[in-house]
């Protein structure tokens, strides 16, 4: 008994000097993206701790300047500007979201589509103006993902319809998020979380604990309608409610369906859970295109990917996985 004490008490004290008197979560927040980008980790030192946080910004900010439409410097709107014109080059990083975003589209029969920003170029959601019936029908042909062909031995892209044109934005934010955990493991943080608007990923727990992540009320973002428990996860939301205008009665918001040119209206927020941000945003926006029915029956053939899904009438649904959890 008295050795079983002593050995619980010198291994408490081990713990207790393990723990350095300054560690303690850091945090910073930052627009950038055009949304909240936000990262909280576990850290002994506070210079070591702001260092991480500054470049987990400084990552974002490149990724931005990488990838943004808005940016007229940005490698996307040379490639836009120039691909439906000949073969031009792009960075492995370029190829390689190109690659998954087409993996994607393939995997959810053209739910996910980054040349859906041929027609939806021409929606201004702040302005609250959307494109005529005749420039989308007009236009409606370039968005297929079979436009954008990849030369892997040249490593230059191409697009084969002059109206082509292509946003990632369904699939970037997760990519930054990603990039940003990795960083943060390779640098030796074992409890973290990163996340870009909708898009969230969490390394370690939470002190022994699991971290906690809401799920907004799609009708009232304040309110939160699920908190999930979760350890080592991506999650991301895509909602009706981030970028929309409403007209007669209509919602006009900003995740298209490639096949009308017009918002997909049988969802309110999909929220997609799984090991890596990049997939778990590029699906979210997927499912919301391919509603609660296709998109749930997708997502319960996924190894490790999970969803929920509010629909349109405001119905709450939980794939396989997750039902067996429900109390
Ligand atoms: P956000 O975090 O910006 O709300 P989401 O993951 O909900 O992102 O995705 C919405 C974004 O995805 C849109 O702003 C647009 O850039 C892009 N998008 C919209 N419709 C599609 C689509 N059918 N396929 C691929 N990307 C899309
Ligand atoms: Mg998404």
């Amino acid at each position: 008994m008295t050795r079983c004490g002593g050995g619980a008490l010198i291994a408490l004290l081990s713990v207790l000097l393990a723990a350095p008197a300054g560690a303690q979560w850091y945090e910073d927040t930052q627009p950038i993206m055009g949304t909240r980008v936000h990262a909280e980790l576990w850290a002994e030192d506070p210079d070591h701790a702001a260092d991480l946080l500054a470049q987990v910004m400084t990552e974002m900010r490149r990724i931005e300047q990488t990838f943004s439409p808005y940016i007229e410097t940005s490698e996307l709107s040379r490639i836009n500007r120039d691909a439906p014109l000949g073969w031009v080059d792009a960075s492995d990083e370029m190829l390689d979201l190109l690659a998954k975003s087409y993996r994607v589209s393939e995997l959810t029969a053209g739910a996910f589509d980054i040349t859906y920003a041929s027609v939806g170029r021409y929606y201004d959601y702040r302005k609250g103006s959307r494109p005529s019936d005749t420039l989308i029908e007009a236009t409606l042909d370039a968005i297929d993902y079979r436009h954008v062909k990849i030369d892997w031995q040249t490593r230059q892209v191409h697009f084969t319809h002059p109206a082509v044109y292509i946003d990632l934005g369904g699939i970037a934010k997760g990519h930054a998020v990603d990039r940003c955990i990795e960083l943060l493991a390779r640098q030796g943080v074992t409890e973290a979380s990163v996340s870009a608007g909708g898009d969230s990923r969490i390394l370690g727990d939470r002190r022994g604990e699991p971290w906690r992540i809401g799920i907004a009320d799609p009708r009232d973002k304040e309110a939160v309608t699920v908190l999930l428990p979760l350890l080592d996860t991506a999650v991301s939301t895509s909602g009706d409610y981030e970028r929309y205008y409403e007209h007669d009665g209509v919602r006009y918001h900003h995740i298209l369906d490639p096949t009308t040119g017009d918002s997909a209206r049988e969802s309110m927020s999909v929220t997609i859970l799984g090991p890596e941000a990049t997939l778990t945003d590029a699906l979210s926006t997927s499912v919301f295109v391919m509603g609660p029915d296709k998109g749930m029956e997708l997502i319960d053939q996924l190894d490790g990917i999970d969803a929920i899904i509010i629909a349109a009438d405001g119905r709450m649904r939980y794939s396989a996985d997750l039902e067996e959890l429900q109390p």
